[in-house]
């Protein structure tokens, strides 16, 4: 959508293809039974981009700050300010107190990754800003920021090994590591887990909930002649025709090509015919890579309509809570457990699942999201909608539904989820719950064709298969093939919704400074 609406505020002749009825992918939400429910991410981070595309669209997008509170067994933190971290330290010491030592050289390193936060995001990020108009941006606040900007990258490059290692070279204590990191995608690099404490501060929501996002920056294409196809589905790319083919057999002509869905699908139905050898051979090297690598973790997310007015949920915590219910931690559940579950999974008897499953609920980090407390217009009155997640294995609902028993299983994790937080934060779950139902990653695969499920990209690996160095992130858009880039979560690592605006902004650079090109050589015959 972003690079739809760059192109056609630059007086290109944009189609947005869409395969689904509504635009906007995992910034979604829906509506059931007059409870608004946001379906993917549950509220924005600006991260130095949302803010900078809006104003470069010219958007006026109402939000709201979205504070977040952090929670362990009965002890809530409502995070306000950088001060908070303190907090935040007496609540784990209050837990580990003969880790103190620990645990302030772990605030120490989070502090100092707070600090390259600053750094990082500490500007409206250039690639959306007139560098040769705004000279006062470039003069005064992009040349005095660049050296800056690299020392940092040098020192966040140095701490991409995955948090749960780097937190062991800390902390000995594995609970008190779980605690830390247990809510963060598998393996996910150190700085990125540790730089979570700033980009709490940084969470907004779009006033009537996150799909206006997406809606602003529909509205925007088509106010620039953009046009916006839905309900469409891409099978099938045939490069050398520059064409893609939807499920109705249509077919679309393109003279740049802009993939903004998941890259194992693009790899996979690309039609190379007619390329010469040397393209259809750095293809099938990129491709290679792209198909033996795995999306992220993936996340199960349960919705309940509950007859309790928000009011008494906002007594307990903000609107955006990551809550633990025990400080034990997940240990080896999440890992050894599953991964034992998993490669035996024929032999295994289902009751050794759902045993399994009443462990792994108990012991886990929800996010929650109340989508009431940030907006009161998102709920019938007197009653709240909340979201209540978790990261989840997509291999274990695959084999569960194989099985055949993926309701039953869904059942008994709802039941679980709500059993855990009426006996701990939310005590009006036990019976004021009117309806409930979920998504499961199997939902996620089949709603945005993320592989996977996965909700932020690949998973994490000690080789990624795109670009992960933020120094090379205009590079992340480029593909083997020609005439055709990428954008999204699936072309950068890490990704979220700002590193997915920005690639669409690169990706829509990459294509005008093309066109200018083919233009000029064009007036020159
Ligand atoms: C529960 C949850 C919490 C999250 N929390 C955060 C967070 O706190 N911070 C953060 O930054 N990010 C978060 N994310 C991740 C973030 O939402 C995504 O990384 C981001 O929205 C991805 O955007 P995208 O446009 O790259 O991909 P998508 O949103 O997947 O969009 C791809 C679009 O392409 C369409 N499509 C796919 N295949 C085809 C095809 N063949 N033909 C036509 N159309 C197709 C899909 O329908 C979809 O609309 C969260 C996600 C979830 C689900």
């Amino acid at each position: 959508m972003t690079s739809a609406a760059f192109l056609s505020r630059a007086g290109q002749k944009v189609l947005l293809i869409e395969k689904n009825k509504e635009c906007g992918g995992l910034v979604s939400s829906f509506t059931r039974d007059g409870f608004h429910f946001d379906a993917g991410v549950r509220a924005l981070e600006d991260a130095g981009i949302i803010f900078p595309m809006l104003k470069d669209l010219g958007i006026n997008l109402e939000v709201i700050k979205s504070p977040v509170s952090l929670g362990i067994e009965n002890e809530i933190l409502h995070i306000e300010n950088e001060d908070s971290l303190l907090k935040y330290r007496e609540l784990l010491i209050k837990f580990f107190p003969e880790s103190e030592g620990e645990i302030d050289e772990v605030l120490r390193i989070i502090r100092k990754v707070m600090k390259y936060m600053d750094v990082l995001y500490g500007i409206e990020n250039p690639v959306f800003k007139d560098l040769k108009r705004d000279r006062a941006f470039l003069f005064n606040k992009l040349l005095p920021w660049l050296p800056k900007f690299i020392f940092t990258v040098g020192k966040i490059n140095r701490m991409n090994m995955p948090v749960e290692e780097y937190l062991k070279t800390i902390v000995t204590n594995p609970a008190l590591r779980d605690i830390i990191a247990q809510h963060f995608f598998k393996n996910t690099p150190a700085f990125f887990a540790l730089s979570y404490f700033s980009l709490y501060l940084d969470y907004f929501y779009p006033r009537g909930g996150v799909c206006n996002l997406p809606e602003a920056l529909k509205s925007k294409i088509i106010e620039y002649g953009g046009e916006i196809r839905t309900e469409t589905k891409i099978i099938e790319v045939i490069v050398e025709k520059f064409l893609v083919r939807d499920q109705e057999n249509i077919t679309y002509k393109y003279d740049n090509l802009i993939w903004a869905a998941d890259l194992k699908t693009l790899y996979k139905t690309a039609k190379t015919e007619g390329l010469s050898a040397d393209i259809k051979s750095g293809f099938e090297s990129v491709k290679d890579n792209m198909l033996k690598n795995r999306g992220g973790d993936s996340v199960f997310s349960l919705f309940a309509e509950v007859d309790e007015p928000p009011e008494s949920f906002r007594k307990i915590a903000n609107g955006h809570f990551f809550y633990t219910p025990s400080s034990l931690g997940l240990g080896e559940t999440h890992r050894e457990e599953l991964t034992y579950l998993l490669s035996n999974f024929e032999t295994i008897k289902k009751e050794d699942i759902v045993t399994w499953l009443d462990k792994f609920t108990r012991l886990n980090t929800y996010e929650i999201s109340i989508p009431g407390l940030k907006d009161p217009e998102l709920v019938p009155p007197g009653k709240t909608g909340i979201i209540i997640s978790f990261l989840a294995e997509y291999d274990l609902f695959n084999k569960i539904q194989k099985a055949g028993w993926l309701d039953e299983f869904i059942a008994e994790t709802e039941n679980r989820v709500l059993r855990v937080l009426s006996d701990s934060v939310y005590p009006m779950l036990k019976d004021k719950v009117i309806a409930c139902f979920s998504f499961t990653p199997l939902s996620i695969e089949t709603r945005v064709g993320s592989s996977e499920g996965a909700i932020t990209g690949w998973s994490f690996q000690k080789h990624m298969p795109v670009i992960n160095k933020i120094q090379f992130a205009d590079r992340s858009v480029v593909t083997p093939l020609p005439s055709i880039y990428q954008a999204g979560q699936w072309v950068y690592s890490p990704a979220g919704v700002p590193m997915s605006i920005l690639t669409g902004k690169l990706a829509a650079d990459r294509v005008l400074k093309r066109v200018t090109k083919v233009n000029k050589k064009n007036a020159l015959k």
